[in-house]
Parts: C-alpha cells; structure tokens; sequence
C-alpha cells in the first residue's frame, strides 16, 4: 500500500521536547515518547515541522 503524503517524525532523532504539541491544532501528535503523527488527525498546517527544534519533522 502506497503511504500517503504527509508531515512525519523521524522518531529515532526526536528530543521528546514536546514544542510540536504546544503548536500542533489538531492535537495530532502523540504526548509521550518519540512524537508520531496521528495521520488521521493531522491537517498538514506545517506548524511542527516550524516549531521542532531538532528539525526531525519532515514533509513527503
Ligand atoms: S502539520 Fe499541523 S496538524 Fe499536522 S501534526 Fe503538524 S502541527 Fe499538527
Ligand atoms: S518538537 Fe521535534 S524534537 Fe520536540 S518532541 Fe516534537 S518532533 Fe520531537
């Protein structure tokens, strides 16, 4: 199955900062641990990718 385009995190590389969280409007990124985005959820708004600091959010 062909995987949809869309904002990821590069989990093994995540700081567990949580910034994605405080800015994500969908609240579409888990709260714990390695962030992942809730596909489903996420409206593709780039506001995590914007806010990581480790910049380990990529969109593809
Ligand atoms: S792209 Fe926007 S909606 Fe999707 S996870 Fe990031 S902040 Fe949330
Ligand atoms: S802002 Fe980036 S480094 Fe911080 S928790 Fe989110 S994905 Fe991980």
């Amino acid at each position: 199955m062909a995987e949809e385009h869309g904002y990821y995190v590069d989990e093994d590389r995540c700081l567990m900062c949580g910034q994605c969280n405080l800015v994500c409007p969908q609240h579409a990124l888990k709260a714990f641990g390695p962030r992942h985005i809730d596909q489903s959820k996420c409206i593709q708004c780039g506001q995590c990718q914007a806010a990581c600091p480790a910049g380990v959010i990529d969109y593809r």
